[in-house]
């Protein structure tokens, strides 16, 4: 058993026994990591809100290989993101991002570009003024990147054709050209949007009334990673 430090980003906790918590991180190296806090739901502790979701926090653990949750020692909070969590439209979405992180990464598997892309985005997400639902899809699209899950754009996805002026969209893969069946047909003015949100790799372009890309990237991940996004629930019930 070793002791070792790293930052990471809280994305899931749950309730374990009378005192701990079981906390997920998403950090650099050691990708998902999953570790019992002890004492932490016990009253006055100083450790639960550090470990509250979303937050970015440096944490010392006792890392025992082949164990699938390590022991937190510590943590000490880096950025709470007040940002995003003051603005409910914001917290809700933001919880979509992270759960496509949470999806994406490995447990002990290295993931540099993978939590860049999410801390970069939650950061640029608590300054953000234009609309929520475009950035949302810009930071999961961004995720899907690092993780080698980007769609195909300018070629179809199911024949290499260039897309054209008839572009549809395939969950397997990405954008369509005009031969081929879609799962779904996007108007030329989605298309445009989906294709800047996916090419502006440093800041999110502007973009408003996204409903429909939206829904076709949820779909998307929800078939590439081959899951059900519960985020998704409560967006809608939430804000629609
Ligand atoms: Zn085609």
């Amino acid at each position: 058993m070793s002791q070792e430090r790293t930052e990471g980003v809280v994305m899931r906790g749950v309730d374990f026994s009378e005192t701990s918590r079981i906390v997920t991180f998403l950090c650099p190296a050691r990708g998902r990591l999953t570790c019992i806090a002890k004492g932490v739901r016990r009253r006055k502790s100083a450790l639960a809100p550090v470990l509250d979701t979303l937050n970015r926090v440096e944490l010392g653990y006792y890392w025992k290989e082949n164990r699938a949750v390590q022991t937190l020692s510590d943590a000490t909070l880096l950025d709470g993101f007040s940002g995003i969590k003051s603005n409910l439209e914001k917290a809700v979405h933001a919880a979509f991002p992270l759960e496509v992180a949470y999806k994406t990464a490995r447990d002990n598997e290295p993931s540099h570009e993978l939590y860049a892309a999410l801390v970069r985005g939650l950061e640029g997400f608590a300054r953000f003024e234009g609309d929520v639902k475009a950035y949302t899809c810009w930071h999961v699209l961004r995720l899907l990147t690092a993780a080698g899950f980007a769609p195909a754009i300018d070629m179809c996805a199911k024949c290499g054709a260039p897309v054209g002026q008839r572009p549809g969209f395939v969950y397997d893969g990405g954008t369509t050209c005009g031969a081929c069946r879609g799962d779904v047909r996007l108007s030329p003015r989605d298309y445009d949007v989906l294709r800047a949100l996916l090419e502006n790799s440093q800041s999110c372009p502007e973009a408003t009334d996204v409903s429909a890309v939206f829904a076709v990237l949820h779909r998307y991940a929800s078939r590439q990673l081959d899951t059900q996004f519960r985020s998704l629930r409560v967006i809608e019930e939430m804000v629609g």
